[in-house]
């Protein structure tokens, strides 16, 4: 019979690897120990993990064969136990005299040295001779164990040796506790700073409904909660609803919503995330009454314990995050309430940024209504007008014609006839601006020739271009070239445009006019261009063209009689006709209007 060095590797361990050097040299010192003083020519200790429960080896002392065979080995705990159940009992220590090994069992435990017993006597140690300290925790639960081997004289050790060696599993039993709490409380912090890169991630977004929907997981999983539920303290969304681990929604009660509000509030003013438990005192933010209330509607839901966390940004308390643990699961530790309290500022954040862009949102609707209502209003009156102006000016065609009307009588008349039509010029521009920018009145598409919409503008601008000595180029091809759209709007674009044109442009100046397709990056285009070498527009100016009423500042443009209508008539047509409006301009050297359409 023969026990064998190496036991059965066992699976690769998910659990991370020991990585905290303070603990494993504790445990180092403590293993030298025992071979320096204690006289073993190996000391090994192993701490208890996963589940099932294996032994890793984390510090060997002794030689550095024995070491390089021994460090990191895993062992099935069920082993140990099997051969410890022969042993003598020493305090600590247990003792399994080789006498006592059933042939096949225990043939993959412990570590055998090649070395033959010092004599007969019974007391010579045997290299089969297991000694080991399991190391239990206050509960009684297996830790970890110390295990030597080699005894420097021989010998299987007296009362004074093993007095020595009591001391040292006492000490490493301490040391094996602290290091495993080290590693569970890193683990946890691991897990919880995973579960925050999550949160951070998710809050990236506008809906506080989807924030909560995907961090939920890395929530539960990150904390090892049961379950979560989130309270914000406005209409945003979330109010009162319990998200739990399996995504259904469990209503709180009034009453506990309201002393989660008011607990929250006090918490995030001390900047405290700390648990509700039993045997657990309340923090300062929540009476007994209050605390014994909780914690009995939470035992109702099958909840032990939570870890309640303000969320808020800068002074201002915006809610509450509840982690949920059930009856057994592990207490709650400091470094995950601080993890906590860091999610509730990245949550709180985020709440924030969702309020704003509901107000914006809302901002914007409201400013829509006030917009329809304005062109209601401005449709309206333009309406009211219209029919008395109508009548006004029959009335005046029937005086004008009058044979016996005096000299200063029809000049009058003349003034009051020019006035009234500009005014149904006025009323004209406000009732189409109102119409083309009206979305409930949609455009009936159909192909429009822009050839014959520019002869057909010529023709009425002809007058006053001559009058002005303009040069007016027309670059138009022969054949057709078609845009799709409304014929009457896309006539009145033209119009407005040429007519601009016209009177933007001193005496002797020019004026072009051009129609093409758009070609390069858009094939699907055409395009109408009219260039002045006029008085230009400034870049200050050129921001605002196109907003109803608004004229430039430009004494030389002001000179001239206008409304500030035709370039918002433009826009608006051209925007519902899904074109473009380019519009180039320098003061003083003149202005370059080009309107993209869609071809037909
Ligand atoms: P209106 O000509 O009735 O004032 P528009 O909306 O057609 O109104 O034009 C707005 C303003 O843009 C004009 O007042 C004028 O200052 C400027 N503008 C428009 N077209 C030209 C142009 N071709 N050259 C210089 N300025 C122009």
């Amino acid at each position: 019979m023969d026990r064998e060095i190496a036991p059965a590797p066992l699976e690769t361990s998910a659990q991370a690897t020991w990585s905290d050097a303070a603990s494993r040299d504790a445990l180092q010192l403590i293993a030298d120990g025992v071979t320096r003083v204690a006289g073993f020519g190996i000391a090994a200790i192993s701490v208890v993990r996963g589940d099932p429960g294996y032994l890793e080896v984390m510090a060997v002392a002794g030689s550095d064969a024995a070491r390089e065979e021994l460090k990191g080995r895993h062992t099935p705990i069920e082993q140990l136990a099997q051969e410890i159940e022969k042993a003598d009992d020493w305090g600590l220590l247990r003792f399994v005299p080789h006498e006592r090994l059933e042939p096949g069992l225990g043939e993959t435990w412990g570590w055998v040295p090649d070395v033959d017993p010092i004599d007969d006597a019974p007391d010579a140690w045997h290299p089969m001779d297991l000694l080991i300290a399991p190391l239990y925790d206050d509960s009684g639960r297996m830790r970890g164990t110390l295990a030597m081997d080699l005894p420097v004289d021989g010998r299987r050790p007296g009362e004074a040796q093993r007095a020595v060696l009591d001391a040292y599993a006492e000490q490493a039993r301490q040391a094996v506790i602290v290091a495993l709490e080290r590693q569970a409380l890193a683990d946890q912090v691991r897990m919880a700073e995973a579960a925050r890169r999550i949160v951070r991630k998710a809050t990236a977004q506008l809906s506080l409904e989807r924030i909560v929907a995907d961090s939920r997981e890395a929530l539960i999983e990150g904390f090892r909660a049961a379950g979560m539920w989130l309270q914000t303290f406005d209409d945003v969304g979330g109010r009162g609803a319990i998200y739990s681990a399996d995504g259904s929604v469990i209503e709180l009660t009034p009453e506990l919503v309201s002393i989660a509000e008011t607990a929250a509030r006090r918490a995030w003013e001390f900047q405290e995330a700390s648990v509700v438990a039993p045997n657990v005192p309340f923090g300062e933010w929540l009476t007994d009454e209050q605390g014994e209330m909780i914690l009995a509607y939470l035992g109702g839901i099958g909840i032990e314990s939570i870890l309640f966390t303000p969320l808020g940004a800068g002074p201002q308390c915006l809610g509450n995050l509840v982690l949920t643990r059930a009856f057994g699961a592990p207490d709650w530790s400091e470094a995950e309430a601080t993890m906590a309290l860091d999610i509730g500022h990245d949550l709180g954040r985020a709440i924030l940024n969702a309020r704003t862009f509901e107000r914006e949102h809302q901002l914007v609707e409201e400013l829509q209504e006030l917009d329809a209502y304005k062109s209601q209003l401005i449709a309206t009156v333009a309406h009211e007008l219209k029919n008395p102006l109508t009548s006004v000016m029959g009335h005046l065609e029937m005086l004008e014609s009058s044979p016996d009307l005096s000299g200063t009588t029809k000049g009058s008349l003349q003034v009051m006839d020019r006035g009234a039509k500009r005014m149904v010029r006025v009323i004209d521009d406000l009732l189409l601006l109102s119409k083309v920018g009206d979305p409930e009145n949609r455009i009936i598409a159909a192909p429009v020739d822009l050839h014959r919409v520019v002869d057909d503008v010529i023709d009425l601008t002809m007058v006053a271009a001559q009058q002005k000595r303009l040069d007016l180029k027309i670059d138009v091809p022969d054949h057709a070239i078609l845009a799709l759209g409304d014929a009457e709007e896309i006539d009145r674009v033209c119009a407005n445009l040429v007519s601009n044109a016209v009177k933007y442009t001193p005496a002797d100046g020019s004026v072009s006019i051009s129609v093409e397709v758009a070609g390069g990056e858009h094939p699907d285009q055409v395009v109408l261009t009219v260039a002045d070498a006029g008085i230009g527009i400034s870049q200050a100016d050129l921001a605002h063209l196109g907003t109803e009423f608004f004229r430039s500042s430009n004494p030389a443009a002001v000179a001239q009689p206008g409304t500030g209508l035709g370039l918002a008539i433009v826009r608006r047509i051209v925007d519902r006709h899904h074109g473009r409006l380019e519009i180039s301009s320098e003061l003083g050297k003149g202005s370059t209007f080009r309107v993209f359409l869609p071809a037909a």
